[in-house]
């Protein structure tokens, strides 16, 4: 049976992390729940469809294996594609050819390498100052606590692999364009392990590994821009046999803070202050990211004007000296004046020899203001 594309299905992207997955499921299958829906087949053909879905996304292993072939029908007992965690930090092709026939890996090595596992943290920017210690919720597959690893039923060990002879590898010559290539690729048969189960275990059907979530203690150090990415080796998902441990990557996603805007270091915070406080100069305290800030407005401020506050900003990765807030000075213009006050400014106007509008014309600013007085 073909499945729908289990990413429109859910209507979520390919690169969905378990989270986005987990509440487009919810979301979705409370919609379509035939409970909700009495006698409408529709929804619960919808549900079934939600459902089915989600059990492909929400195992790394049958998500792997659809991004790869766009099934996960008759395939293979292939354990190879181990989980894809989330998120599109391997591609799995690279993967495949980088860990087994080079890159690194020692040749020979038999197992299969644990997958990179991603996950997304918001942080305020108080946290971007101070650093912070976050507990990440990750799933990722570990080994198989039923089989200790085996993969074999009851423990014990599999046999050797007989396509590849215990290899995990076999070699095969392509034609191309360039000429015939010889390549070495993961054996097939076994995915690269070089066993062959018989007898596979309930709990993980000889995969060796069984999903799990699991709690990861990650120190965010200060200073750091939205979008940094944190690798915490290990922390991903369990190997097999002599394959490697993955790692987690923590991607970071600093919240917009409305009251400030940020250029690397730099915070640039808005001001609005009266006329007189432009005028005769003020002593200001005002809200910064972690503490007041104290604001020093000098006689004869102009609107526009940028004060420099030296260390209210953010620090440099890792910590250090912070940067510095700008403050924008803005000049609040009053929109409803009294009597008296309109008496004063114009007496001030008066004074300073501007321009004085004529209290009787009614057409003018002041018609405006009084139009309505009687
Ligand atoms: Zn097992
Ligand atoms: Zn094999």
């Amino acid at each position: 049976m073909a499945v729908k594309d289990p990413y429109e299905v859910l209507g979520v992207a390919r690169g969905a992390n378990a989270d986005e997955i987990k509440s487009a499921y919810r979301r979705l299958a409370r919609r379509h729940h035939p409970d909700v829906n009495p006698g409408d087949p529709s929804a619960e053909e919808k549900f079934k469809e939600v459902g089915e879905a989600y059990s492909i996304l929400s195992d790394p292993l049958k998500r792997a294996r659809f991004d790869q072939y766009g099934t996960t029908d008759d395939m293979p007992s292939d354990p190879f594609f181990g989980g894809g965690g989330g998120g599109n930090l391997n591609d799995l092709f690279d993967m495949f050819f980088g860990n087994m026939a080079g890159g690194g890996a020692p040749r020979g090595r038999r197992g299969r390498d644990g997958d990179d596992i991603r996950s997304d943290v918001e942080l305020t920017l108080n946290e971007v100052i101070h650093g912070v210690r976050k507990e990440i919720e990750v799933t990722r597959m570990a080994e198989c606590n039923s089989c200790h690893g085996t993969g074999v039923e009851g423990g014990g060990q599999p046999d050797t692999c007989p396509t590849c002879r215990g290899q995990g590898a076999v070699a095969s010559v392509r034609n191309t364009f360039l000429g015939q290539v010889r390549t070495t690729s993961p054996c097939p048969t076994c995915g690269g392990t070089g066993t062959q189960i018989k007898n596979p275990c309930h709990e993980c059907h000889g995969r060796m590994v069984v999903q799990e979530t699991a709690t990861v203690v990650v120190n965010i150090p200060p200073g750091v821009e939205s979008g940094a990415t944190m690798q915490v080796p290990g922390q991903g998902s369990d190997g097999v046999g002599e394959g490697r441990q993955g790692d987690l990557y923590v991607v970071l996603h600093v919240k917009e803070d409305s009251r400030f805007d940020r250029r690397g270091q730099t915070l640039i915070s808005r001001l609005n202050i009266s006329f007189a406080q432009a005028a005769l100069g003020d002593q200001l305290q005002i809200e910064g990211v972690d503490e007041t800030v104290d604001v020093n407005i000098a006689a004869g401020t102009q609107p526009g004007t940028q004060i420099t506050v030296k260390g209210a900003g953010l620090p440099p990765l890792h910590g250090g000296r912070r940067g510095d807030m700008i403050v924008l000075v803005q000049v609040k213009v009053p929109t409803r004046l009294s009597e008296a006050e309109v008496k004063l400014i114009r007496e001030l106007a008066e004074l300073s020899g501007d321009s004085v509008p004529k209290g009787e014309d009614r057409g003018g600013i002041l018609g405006g203001l009084f139009g309505k007085k009687k």
